[in-house]
């Protein structure tokens, strides 16, 4: 309790120095006459005030990125990884300052924020070293011809985030787009925009150049929108909903823009009766009720086989009952409350839907009275589900497990694979064979087999269908966020097709 008490009195002290967020323009804190109201999940107090972007506020970054842009793209890679790697290093000297507030600020459990700016300076450690082979390309000789490839950055690049985890998905788009070269205009998510105001002071404080990084702060329809239509913005990375996908890819149609997108998922956990039931449990469990359910990759669909569907149901209920819902600052707290009142209001829409669709509502399924008043929900479990009910189709994005038997491989293929998404899929089995068909078979972005999500910084990142277009991480990041162009030099040697010579 008294580690709560101090968590909290640290967090309001921090609070403390942003009574209203800026936007960061051309290297200056510009600060609009409008604003909007953030408020905290926890006890629906209001934590800060934040300026509200227009699109005149939207040109001036993306000019100011368009300008910046001549001489960034110009640095050495050498150069740019120095700048990134003192970005890196400045993050983790207010880690505690990150994870405090980032809690604060989405009901996203400290446990798991306690990480948010060692992952964030990680991402820009590692595109940072990335930087100096940014540009390197691939030699294709011929006979006549040597033929070669070269990299160069796109230029100003809109960059538009959720709220889930609002810093790490912040650095994991702004970390490569910097290394490449490019230069970048932010607008993160109107319910979480506190660490993103601390990540631009930190970049200015490294030493990156004005317009390098401009953040604007504002809401989706009006900031976002001018983003993704600017002129001067030459590509969009979107973190977000798949509806917002669809919106963003018509906004950018007249201008023609490079679209990158990471979008919703209902991504399958399926259990076979060989699998390692303990370590499945631990898995299933901590991917669907860690990050409050608030989590793209969460695994909220639990496909179970038959032979185990009880057995199995039961491990799982006994560990949601236990789960720990709690103030988001108390280090015990595993679930703490989702990030805003209309969130809330989906995601206990959910819990009627269920009953009436005829699923049966093992554990949870109601509102939490939790301290502070703020939007708890229990967590959740619901079994006899089939695949076409709401619940295993919709993302609900809560702390809310859908669980459906099936028969064999093929019909949990079937059934993992019949839904809109295609972010990740899991699959627990200790016959390494079917492990590989599954892996093959799922329409996903990303499987695991046997493992919860593990990242690792070189592997592609991303989803298929409605779930995502593009992959992020290692060199697929620079695919994104930089022009390949290919150069033909002539040895000389070749006959040139001669025209009108008599
Ligand atoms: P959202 O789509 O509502 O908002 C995301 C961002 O888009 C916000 O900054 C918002 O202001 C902005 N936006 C809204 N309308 C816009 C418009 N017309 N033009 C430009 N920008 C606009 O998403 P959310 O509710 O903040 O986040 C949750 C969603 O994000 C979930 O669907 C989740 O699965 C997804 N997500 C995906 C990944 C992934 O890697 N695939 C990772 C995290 C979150």
């Amino acid at each position: 309790m008294s580690k709560l008490k101090d968590n909290i009195a640290k967090a309001d002290s921090f609070l403390s120095k942003y009574s209203v967020l800026s936007h960061h323009i051309d290297g200056v804190s510009v600060t609009s006459k409008n604003t909007f109201d953030n408020h905290s999940p926890i006890d629906k107090r209001l934590l800060c005030k934040v300026s509200k972007g227009t699109a005149a506020d939207i040109d001036k970054a993306a000019l100011s990125s368009q300008r910046a842009f001549q001489t960034w793209s110009r640095v050495s890679g050498k150069n740019r990884r120095d700048i990134l790697h003192s970005i890196a290093d400045a993050i983790d000297k207010r880690s505690e300052e990150i994870a405090l507030l980032e809690s604060l600020d989405t009901g996203q459990p400290l446990k798991f924020m306690a990480k948010a700016a060692t992952r964030g300076a990680e991402n820009f450690r590692f595109f940072a070293d990335k930087a100096p082979e940014a540009a390197n390309g691939l030699s294709m000789p011929t006979e006549d011809h040597m033929n070669y490839s070269v990299r160069q950055p796109l230029g100003p690049i809109g960059v538009i985030t959720p709220w889930n985890t609002p810093f790490m998905l912040s650095t994991w788009k702004i970390a490569p787009a910097l290394a490449a070269g490019c230069t970048v205009v932010h607008k993160p998510a109107e319910f979480s925009p506190l660490t993103a105001t601390i990540l631009a002071d930190i970049a200015t404080d490294a030493g990156l150049p004005a317009g390098v990084w401009n953040l604007v702060h504002g809401l989706g329809e009006v900031a976002g929108r001018s983003l993704t239509e600017h002129p001067a913005i030459k590509a969009v990375a979107f973190v977000g909903e798949s509806r917002t996908g669809s919106m963003i890819m018509r906004q950018v149609s007249d201008t023609l823009k490079r679209v990158h997108f990471e979008l919703g998922g209902k991504n399958p956990i399926i259990v076979f009766d060989d699998a390692d039931l303990d370590r499945a449990v631990d898995a299933a469990v901590l991917m669907i009720y860690s990050l409050n359910g608030e989590r793209c990759t969460s695994s909220s669909r639990l496909l179970v086989q038959s032979t185990i569907y009880d057995q199995f149901i039961e491990k799982i209920a006994a560990r949601v009952r236990a789960i720990n819902v709690g103030h988001p600052l108390d280090p015990a707290t595993e679930v703490g409350p989702l990030i805003h009142e209309t969130h809330y209001d989906k995601v206990c829409g959910y819990f009627k839907i269920a009953e009436s669709d005829g699923a049966q509502t093992v554990v949870g399924g109601a509102a939490h009275d939790g301290p502070g008043g703020g939007y708890y929900v229990k967590p959740t479990l619901f079994a006899k589900a089939h695949n076409d009910m709401r619940i295993a189709q919709e993302e609900i994005f809560g702390p809310v497990l859908t669980a459906i038997p099936f028969s064999d491989e093929q019909d949990a293929l079937r059934i993992a694979n019949a839904t809109q998404y295609g972010l990740a899929g899991y699959v627990w089995t200790q016959n390494s064979g079917r492990g590989l068909r599954m892996a093959n078979g799922l329409d996903a972005g990303m499987i695991w087999v046997n493992s919860e999500n593990n990242r690792h910084l070189p592997a592609p990142f991303g989803g298929m269908k409605a779930s995502g277009i593009g992959r992020d991480g290692g060199d697929w990041s620079f695919e994104f966020y930089m022009e390949t162009k290919n150069v033909c030099l002539a040895y000389g040697t070749h006959t040139i097709p001669v025209l009108g010579k008599l």
